[in-house]
C-alpha cells in the first residue's frame, strides 16, 4: 500500500511544487484542499522548527499518514534578523508587499551591511508521533531598489548569493534551485529516499 503524506499547507503553490519534488516516490501525497480540512493553526513556536513542528503536529488527530509541514522567513542581519519568524506579520499582515519592502529599504538607508538569509524549516510526522526536522539557509543580502515582478513576499528585495539580482527579477527554476525551501525540501527527498531505499517503510 502507498504511503500516504499529507501537506500541512492552505498554499496551493507550495502543495504543488512539494508534490512535484516527491513525484519519484511510491507516495500518496495530499493537500489540506484535496482532504477537504480547513485550519488556521497559531504559530506560536519561538524558531521555525518549532513552527513548522506546531502545524505538523495540529493535523495529528484530523488526518492519517504522514504529515509534513513548513515554516520560513527573512532574516535581515543589520534589524537584528528581524522579520524572521514573524516575517508574514511583520509590519502588519494586510500591509502590501511594496510598501513593507520599501520600508525595509527605508530603515536599511545608509546601512552598509546589508546581509540577510531565507530560512525554511520542514517537520516531517510520522504514524507514532515521532518526528524529523530539517532547517536550511539561502544566503543573500538585501537590494538597493525594489527590483522584479517573479516570486513573493520579500523576493523583490533579496539578492542569493552569487548572483546580481534579486529574486523578484531571476526565473523561477532559478530560484527553485537555490531557494532555502528547494534546500529544505531536497533534504526530505533524500532522507525519504533513506526510509524507502532501507525498506523501513
Ligand atoms: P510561511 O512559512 O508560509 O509562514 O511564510 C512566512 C513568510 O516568510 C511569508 O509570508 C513571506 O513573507 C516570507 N517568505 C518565506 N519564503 C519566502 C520566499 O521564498 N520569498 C519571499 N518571501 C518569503
Amino acid at each position: 500500500m502507498k504511503q500516504r503524506l499529507v501537506v500541512a499547507t492552505n498554499n496551493k503553490h507550495k502543495a504543488e511544487e512539494i508534490k512535484d519534488m516527491l513525484l519519484d516516490f511510491d507516495f500518496e501525497v495530499l493537500s489540506l484542499a484535496d482532504l477537504n480540512i480547513d485550519i488556521e493553526v497559531e504559530e506560536n513556536g519561538s524558531t521555525y522548527a518549532e513552527n513548522a513542528l506546531i502545524k505538523a503536529m495540529a493535523l495529528r488527530d484530523l488526518t492519517e499518514g504522514w504529515i509534513l509541514a513548513d515554516d520560513s522567513g527573512l532574516e535581515i542581519d543589520a534589524l537584528d534578523r528581524a522579520p524572521g519568524i514573524y516575517s508574514a506579520r511583520y509590519l502588519g499582515e494586510e500591509t502590501p508587499y511594496l510598501i513593507k519592502n520599501s520600508m525595509i529599504l527605508d530603515k536599511l538607508e545608509d546601512v552598509e551591511d546589508r546581509s540577510a538569509r531565507f530560512v525554511c524549516s520542514i517537520a516531517l510526522v510520522f504514524d507514532d508521533g515521532s518526528y524529523w526536522i530539517t532547517v536550511n539557509k539561502c544566503e543573500g543580502s538585501i537590494s538597493e531598489s525594489i527590483q522584479g515582478i517573479h516570486g513573493f513576499g520579500y523576493d523583490p528585495i533579496f539578492i542569493p548569493q552569487g548572483h546580481s539580482s534579486t529574486f523578484g527579477v531571476l526565473s523561477v527554476e532559478i530560484k527553485n534551485s537555490i531557494s532555502h525551501r528547494a534546500k529544505a525540501l531536497q533534504a526530505v527527498v533524500q532522507y525519504c529516499k533513506l526510509l524507502t531505499e532501507e525498506s523501513y517503510v
